[in-house]
């Protein structure tokens, strides 16, 4: 595979971005060599500027549930924006998105639109403080909420990728405003709400993580996180920017049956588009302003082509059987990842829900963040680069999620896990 375009661009990048990119895991740092650019992408696939294609696992990270550049989402951002890029003043557009969140997740009775999963994250956690009057917050380790300074503890994603969970720049007196408990552990959360619950604005958790690779809750671990925060007066905050709209239409909330006070929502509810949103119980979001007095804003917020890209995939998403496709494609995939592994002698495992999933090097079941960093990273490096000369683009990244698309097709899947025979041989 000719790289020779790409290679250009990154010594060029290089000299002028931090590390090449704006923002860290795509500079490949992990699994070592150089990122390639992108050209163009479609379905499946991602093109790159020297003509290599590939199987892509990522989907820009999440936002992709329904396939590059569908036809259906680039003909409804091309019709928008040829009446404007943005007004300032409200739109149409904002209102059916409010509608469409409100009715696809019941617990969200009010909505704000963001820019980003990090503006959603770092504005519920603003609103679950003002609200109840406290400032303690509670996280999970290898949990990642986005970049705002109370989140950088013990973070996920990249920040736990590249080896700085905690980072320079959070000042002391805000970092220990934040408690971090281990994901899984429901003795571990009883314990601190028995000590200091009543001082606890918010639990924010990723209902199902996928910033440490990939790891399920354990069965009555989101009901009881949810006990605690009812007896406690604390909000319950989840974190669905991943998971909303993959691992269910109604998201993580739907698939457990639980109903957090608060979600924040990315990824996919804009279709490849800077997006977030947060939205939750009417008594709280009714404090956000100008209806309320905790202060929150954004000159680009709710953006008509925005919301013209995200409401065409949420669309999309709505279609009958979709989720059980995807569930059934997620399995292909996972089934066969590992038989191509027992084959080669590699021990890996996978966790697995609808349209994410995480594959760990490493024979031991994961559910643990203790379990998901202690899988061979070396193993995992050595997978990834064999793959990706074998045209499929996994994450770069042994403590990143995968995502499957609608528009993966069985035959796309049998020519990864065909791959994967070959890159699990050399992984050994
Ligand atoms: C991606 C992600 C974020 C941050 O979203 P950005 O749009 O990158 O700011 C927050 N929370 C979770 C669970 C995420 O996966």
């Amino acid at each position: 595979m000719n790289h020779a375009i790409s290679h250009d661009l990154f010594t060029r990048a290089i000299a002028l971005m931090p590390g090449g990119v704006n923002s860290p895991v795509r500079a490949f740092k992990s699994v070592g060599g150089d990122p390639f650019f992108a050209a163009r992408a479609e379905g499946a696939y991602l093109f790159d500027v020297d003509g290599n294609r590939y199987i892509d696992y990522i989907g820009s990270w999440g936002p992709m549930i329904a396939g590059h550049a569908h036809p259906a989402v680039i003909e409804a951002v091309t019709r928008v924006a040829a009446d404007g890029l943005s007004f300032g003043v409200p739109n149409a557009l904002e209102v059916t998105m409010a509608e469409t969140i409100t009715r696809l997740v019941p617990s969200c009775e009010m909505v704000r639109m963001v820019n980003s999963g990090t503006e959603a994250t770092l504005s519920a956690i603003r609103l679950a403080r003002g609200a109840t009057g406290r400032n303690r917050m509670v996280k999970f380790e290898g949990c990642y909420h986005g970049h705002g300074d109370s989140f950088l503890v013990k973070a996920g994603s990249g920040a736990l990728t590249l080896g700085v969970p905690d980072s320079p720049g959070v000042p002391k007196a805000l970092a220990d405003l934040t408690i971090t408990l281990p994901y899984n552990d429901a003795d571990a959360a009883s314990a601190l709400f028995a000590d200091c619950g009543d001082e606890i604005a918010a639990v924010i958790v990723e209902p199902i993580a996928g910033n440490m690779n990939c790891v399920l809750p354990n069965p009555g671990y989101l009901e009881h996180l949810r006990m605690l925060c009812t007896r406690h007066g604390t909000v319950l905050i989840f974190d669905e920017v991943m998971t909303g709209f993959r691992v269910a239409l109604g998201g993580a909330q739907a698939r457990y049956g639980i109903t957090p006070d608060l979600s924040t929502f990315g990824k996919i509810i804009g279709g490849g588009m800077p997006v977030g949103a947060y939205g939750g119980r009417r008594d709280l979001m009714a404090q956000i302003a100008p209806s309320g007095p905790i202060y929150q804003a954004g000159t680009l917020s709710g953006n008509p082509v925005a919301m013209a890209a995200g409401l065409a995939t949420l669309e999309l998403i709505q279609a009958p059987g979709f989720y059980e496709s995807l569930e059934a494609k997620t399995n292909r995939l996972c089934d066969g990842l590992e038989a191509a592994a027992r084959d080669a002698g590699v021990a890996v495992s996978t966790n697995r829900s609808c349209a994410m999933y995480g594959l760990f090097f490493g024979a031991e079941k994961v559910s643990t963040f203790a379990q998901a960093t202690s899988c061979d990273v070396a193993g995992f490096r050595r997978f990834f680069h064999a793959m990706l000369k074998r045209g499929v683009y996994f994450a770069p990244s042994a403590f990143e999620a995968g995502f499957i698309s609608a528009a993966h097709s069985d035959a796309d899947i049998d020519a990864t896990i065909a791959a994967a025979r070959e890159a699990f041989c050399m992984a050994a």
